[in-house]
């Protein structure tokens, strides 16, 4: 592939020890980048992309996303929004959903929510399973997100489905053997549940184990629907990313702050379910580091768009814009455990959002606006002319 000089940039936020660079270029050769800086000093290339002025960003990276499953449970969050909570159970009837549809089906799902994410300037996603709960309808799941990521984790321990009801030990024992034996060989990660209306404590610790033992790698859901253990677990287990973290003790903070556990945070959940958002002050303050990502899932945050959470995170939870740029990017990559994604960096993958704005602040200063102008991805321009 020849190598392309992107130049003309206003402002290059490159979120590594560079910093924000003013009128810069950025070489992109294959699908790395290969140099960085202003854009008078600005090597020959063989092709040249003039962005006339417009802000440039790492592509987004959304480290938490349900993408397959079947079902629309549009009905449920207009009922939440005219008065009914959210608990756990509606996961259930998407699983029901999940199981009833063929692999084409669920397949087709994913395709139309990664084109959204990639269109929306989110150039890594993370897709779990955890809509299926039986051995064969997890495996499946996994089976297709490889397809489009190589970012996959095993959600077996999503909730205890309605046949386990009486005998979740029993679930719990298939989440941890034959299940986890099947899936394991197409994910890296293994994540639980653990909050109210879902696994315990203990539970999630011998299911994270498991995983580990398998070779996966831990994440958590944790601390969004009340206070409990699911922050500690994930600490305690050397869990990549906390996620949720929307009811935090003073405990859970300095755990996350003194831990390299990323401490992911899912506005979309709060926005859609109408409940408190997170304290993201609290959590950078202590110096935890904080990541933003979707949550997209059909229930509790169906959006693809790593622009609303941050303009989200900005007005919902008090990070500055800068905060929040940053944790939907680089954060994203930590709480992957990636370090050549989320930074524009001699060497990282040359995946770039050209924004039709002078500068980042406007993801939040314009909410709801499209102003994703062109994304590239491992060096390909994925969406905008050129
Ligand atoms: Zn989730």
């Amino acid at each position: 592939m020849p190598a392309t000089l992107l130049t003309g940039i206003g402002l290059l936020s490159t979120q590594s020890s560079d910093g924000d660079l003013a009128d810069a270029a950025v070489v992109i050769d294959g699908d790395r980048i290969a140099w960085v800086g202003a854009r008078a000093a600005a090597p020959a290339a063989d092709a040249v992309v003039d962005v006339e002025g417009r802000a440039v960003i790492p592509g987004f990276v959304d480290s938490h996303a349900h993408l397959v499953f079947a079902g629309d449970r549009g009905a449920e969050f207009a009922a939440r929004m005219a008065g009914s909570p959210y608990t756990a159970g509606g996961i259930r009837s998407t699983v029901a959903a999940t199981r009833a549809a063929t692999d084409d089906t669920l397949r087709a799902t994913v395709v139309r929510l990664t084109d959204e994410l990639l269109r929306s300037g989110t150039t890594t996603w993370e897709i779990k399973s955890g809509y299926g709960l039986t051995t064969i309808d997890e495996a499946r799941s996994l089976r297709i997100a490889r397809e489009f990521t190589d970012e996959t984790t095993y959600l077996g321990a999503h909730v205890v489905p309605v046949e386990y009801a009486d005998d979740p030990a029993a679930y719990v024992a298939l989440v941890t053997g034959e299940m986890l034996a099947t899936c394991a060989p197409d994910a890296r990660w293994i994540d639980v549940f653990c909050d109210r209306g879902a696994f315990d404590g203990d539970q999630a610790r011998a299911i994270l184990r498991a995983g580990v033992a398998a070779g996966l790698r831990p994440r958590v859901h944790a601390n969004q629907l009340q206070e409990g253990p699911g922050v500690q677990v994930a600490v305690e287990l050397g869990a990549a990313s906390a996620d949720h973290c929307t009811h935090l003790s003073v405990q859970d903070v300095d755990a996350l702050a003194d831990s390299d556990t990323v401490a992911t945070l899912l506005p979309g959940a709060e926005f859609s379910t109408r409940s408190p958002y997170p304290d993201a002050r609290r959590l950078l303050d202590a110096g935890a580091t904080v990541a933003i990502a979707t949550d997209c899932n059909p229930g509790t945050s169906f959006t693809t768009s790593m622009p609303l959470c941050i303009a989200l995170a900005v007005r919902e939870m008090r990070m500055t814009p800068a905060e929040a740029l940053t944790a939907a990017t680089l954060g994203g990559a930590r709480a992957l455990r990636r370090t050549d994604i989320g930074a524009i960096e001699v060497g990282t993958r040359a995946d770039l959002v050209v924004l039709d704005a002078p500068d980042p602040v406007h993801l939040s200063y314009r909410p709801g606006v499209d102003l994703i102008h062109q994304v590239w991805r491992s060096g390909s321009c994925a969406k905008g002319s050129r």
